[in-house]
């Protein structure tokens, strides 16, 4: 596809794209790379769209790309699934996971229509894909009643100073658990 069709204002001299000022914008590969990532964002955003229309729950969809090929979607889902951790990004997590028979996105690309949530970036680090690409920012969550700002200040704070009380009981039992499972011959890390 020629540049001038991604962006009107940009020049091509052979593999490399420039701005009229003549500042490099990028490079074959990133032009495509961006293309893509423009692409998958949209995807994300229509769910976003599909999601809270149809009343599945807030304004955010997900997808996971593999190979450049859509391998996971999800909108958030928690008000119609009484499932307070179905946000969008995790939704597309378990779908992806399921169909690619894996509990890791090695390789894969999530996009999501707003900057993921403690919890969401915790499922993304644990999925471990291979990039992450958002579109609106926690901010622009926080303007419209979902503020994540609180959740980043909690997990800054001692456990017993938290909202949410936690106390530790009972660890020695706890622990014979963990050490038998590190004893497992056939124990699967992840
Ligand atoms: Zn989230």
């Amino acid at each position: 596809m020629s540049p001038s069709i991604l962006w009107p204002s940009v020049i091509r001299k052979g593999s490399l794209f420039l701005l009229p000022t003549g500042r490099l914008l990028g490079y074959e590969g990133s032009a495509m790379k961006h293309q893509d990532d423009m692409r998958f964002m949209r995807e994300a955003i229509r769910l976003a769209a599909l999601g809270s229309a149809s009343g599945c729950g807030g304004p955010f969809g997900a997808v996971v790309v593999r190979k450049g090929r859509v391998v996971g979607r999800g909108c958030n889902r928690v008000t119609s699934s009484n499932d307070p951790t179905a946000h969008a990004e995790i939704v597309a997590i378990r779908d992806a996971c399921r169909r690619l028979k894996s509990f890791q996105l090695d390789g894969c690309a999530i996009y999501a229509s707003c900057e993921p949530c403690p919890m969401c970036l915790g499922a993304i680090y644990w999925a471990r894909p291979a990039r992450l690409v958002y579109a609106c920012t926690r901010k622009d969550a926080a303007s419209i009643g979902f503020d994540d700002a609180m959740l980043y200040r909690e997990m800054l704070r001692p456990a017993r100073k938290r909202k949410i009380a936690a106390l530790q009981v009972l660890r020695h039992e706890a622990l014979v658990v963990m050490r038998a499972w590190r004893e497992q011959p056939g124990r699967k890390m992840y």
